[in-house]
């Protein structure tokens, strides 16, 4: 019996898993990421690795490949992690794929985690037997992917799906990818949580700030949303304006692509979900009528099991396009 190793790189934390061809998880790891020396990086995600195999073989299950997320540019057909890798940039570079195949002797994949994260959802989850789906992952960062007729787009280079930094205010804040006015600085919740601490310098005596223990550093994006529910203006303004980015995002997504599904899930989206109707009333206002009556749009808060089963399902999408006679 096979099984598959699924892996999340995150910003914070590496979860991986084993999981069973048709989406199960069957064992599950963490363990923080390291921040510093690619080395470092490289060497924890080869242990988390190898101690699923080792699980594995003492369940008598043969492991038939890895996939691994990547928060960032990857180009999966080389397997390479790209430049800009924000959250993880150890990571920046590194043929990954080879690494872990060398070592393991398994076919390795790797891929942007919101494209593995995407088509893990296509196949075992809300976006199972959708011809087009879009994911939109709200954490730390933004990022996307894209499904169109049963194929994951890449793009050239890997790189398309980018939706996080798609300009949305033409005089915005230079962004961290180089770009400026990026969705992302408007939502994301590194972004948030750093605009609020910058606000609240000025209102030290702002019910957000108290919401955080009185340490500016210690506001979240949760913090955020829960102030401005109690009716803090610094928050409130800042919940608004996020409403408003995500919505005119979501008509993007639905006027550039016709979707059939749209999927927002990430560490952010457990707040967005209560203030879900104001995204949406914004998704009206900015895009086309009959595009967004036939998409249906679904908030889902994050988790890492699903994430990892996202691993699982790019070793399982790579090996059918590989075989296939024209590779896509
Ligand atoms: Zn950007």
């Amino acid at each position: 019996v096979t099984v598959i190793i699924g892996v999340d790189v995150g910003g914070t934390t590496m979860s991986g898993g084993l999981v069973s061809p048709g989406g199960e998880i069957l064992t599950a790891l963490r363990a923080p990421t390291p921040r510093t020396a690619p080395e470092e990086v490289v060497g924890r995600l080869m242990e988390m690795v190898a101690e699923l195999g080792s699980r594995a073989a003492a369940l008598g299950l043969v492991v038939s490949g890895a996939g691994v997320g990547v928060p960032g540019l990857v180009n999966a057909q080389r397997g390479v992690v790209g430049g800009l890798v924000i959250l993880v940039p150890g990571l920046a570079r590194i043929p990954l794929a080879e690494r872990l195949s060398a070592e393991f002797g398994v076919p390795a994949f790797v891929d942007n985690d919101a494209n593995t994260l995407a088509l893990g959802e296509w196949m075992f989850g809300l976006g199972r037997d959708a011809a087009s789906f879009v994911l939109l992952a709200v954490g730390s960062g933004v990022g996307g992917a894209v499904i169109l007729d049963g194929r994951l787009i890449r793009g050239k280079d890997g790189y398309a799906g980018e939706f996080g930094h798609i300009p949305v205010e033409l005089a915005g804040p230079p962004c961290r990818c180089g770009g400026r006015g990026c969705l992302c600085a408007y939502l994301a919740g590194a972004a948030l949580a750093g605009e609020a601490k910058r606000r609240v310098g000025a209102s030290p005596h702002s019910r957000l700030l108290a919401l955080a223990g009185g340490d500016p550093g210690a506001i979240t994006a949760e913090t955020i949303f829960a102030a401005a529910a109690a009716g803090d203006d610094i928050a409130e303004s800042m919940v608004q304006q996020a409403c408003r980015v995500l919505g005119a995002g979501l008509a993007m997504i639905v006027n550039g692509l016709n979707p059939e599904v749209v999927m927002v899930t990430g560490g952010v989206v457990e707040s967005l979900i209560p203030v879900q109707d104001r995204i949406l009333s914004w998704a009206r206002q900015y895009a086309l009528a009959d595009s967004l009556a036939g998409t249906r749009i679904h908030l889902v808060g994050g988790d890492k099991g699903r994430s990892m089963r996202g691993g699982a399902a790019l070793v399982l999408y790579e090996r059918s396009r590989r075989a296939s006679p024209t590779p896509r």
